[in-house]
């Protein structure tokens, strides 16, 4: 009787993802008539985005329309799915798309792997950087930079790129020769990190958590350096849960997430508020105001 009973609901669950599956699948279709609409107002559009970790939904339905040349925020308190949201646009494994598109320039890139979504301009900067212990950075780089441009490029001329990138970020040329992140403080490794998307050029960054455990000056020479990369023909979605690096990347909206959604946008000014009120008040009144 048991088993009877556990075996319905399976079957149920099984339906309800196919089902889910199916609505995917449709709205991937309808998705296709819409990118090139999109596309011509927003560059990066996700649209009802849902996403599950081992059968558990983090993601609820996840809005965001970004146009070239903009900085989004996303902040919220831990938990929210701000991190889950950045791995999924990359297309980590562990995060299962249950609903929902993202576009990138006209194309649904949730279909890609990672590798693709690289080579299309998207770049992601990871919470946690990765040591690679007997890897120069130099080396690292100048692979990273011939897989996404799919193009030889000769020793001489990525180091000449390289050094001009780290002057312009003001991070000592010694660092080149280094094995990557090893032994680097966290904000030399939130530094490698923005180096490397100063050298890859990317189209599109999301940069989750780029300021975490970092102390104030390292949070402005961050915060600094994304923004003498950022560029007119750029965007960038900036994941934060404190708002002190947003007064040195100044975005052009603020998202609040919470509990796997975007519950309230604004401007520059949102992020004031969310400092001065901290996240408990703020979301009380964004609830109080929706209900
Ligand atoms: P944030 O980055 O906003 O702090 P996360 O996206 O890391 O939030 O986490 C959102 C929720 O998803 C949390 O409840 C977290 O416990 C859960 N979660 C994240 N990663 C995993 C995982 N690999 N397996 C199971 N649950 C996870
Ligand atoms: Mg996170």
């Amino acid at each position: 009787m048991r088993n009877e009973i556990l075996g319905d609901e399976a079957a149920k669950v099984r339906e309800a993802k196919l089902e889910r599956r199916c609505t995917t699948r449709l709205r991937r279709e309808k998705g296709r008539k819409l990118s090139k609409m999109a596309t011509e107002q927003s560059f990066f559009l996700i649209d009802d985005l849902h996403v599950e970790i081992e059968g558990n939904e983090i993601l609820r339905g996840v809005d965001l329309s970004v146009k070239r040349g903009e900085i989004h925020a996303i902040m919220g308190p831990n938990g929210s799915g701000k991190s889950t949201l950045a791995h999924t646009l990359m297309g980590h494994p562990s995060y299962e798309v249950t609903a929902g598109q993202v576009l990138y320039n006209g194309e649904d890139i949730l279909e890609k792997d990672p590798n693709d979504r690289a080579k299309l301009g998207i770049f992601l900067a990871f919470q946690y950087p990765l040591a690679i212990p007997g890897v120069s950075t130099l080396n690292f780089l100048r692979t990273s930079l011939k897989a996404v441009k799919q193009a030889e490029i000769s020793a001489r001329e990525f180091r000449k790129h390289l050094l001009e990138k780290m002057d312009m970020l003001k991070i000592s040329r010694e660092f080149a020769g280094r094995y990557l992140n090893d032994g680097f403080s966290g904000g030399e490794k939130k530094r490698m990190e923005i180096l490397q998307m100063a050298v890859l050029e990317p189209q599109l960054a999301v940069l989750d958590e780029i300021d975490s455990g970092l102390d104030i000056d390292a949070i402005r020479a961050v915060g600094e350096g994304i923004s003498s990369i950022m560029h007119p023909e750029m965007s960038i979605v900036i994941i934060t849960h404190y708002p002190r690096i947003l007064h040195f990347v100044k975005p052009d909206y603020v998202h609040i997430m919470a509990d796997g959604k975007i519950r309230q946008s604004g401007g520059f000014e949102l992020a004031e508020e969310l400092e001065a009120k901290g996240y408990d008040v703020l979301l009380k009144e964004v609830m109080l105001a929706s209900s």
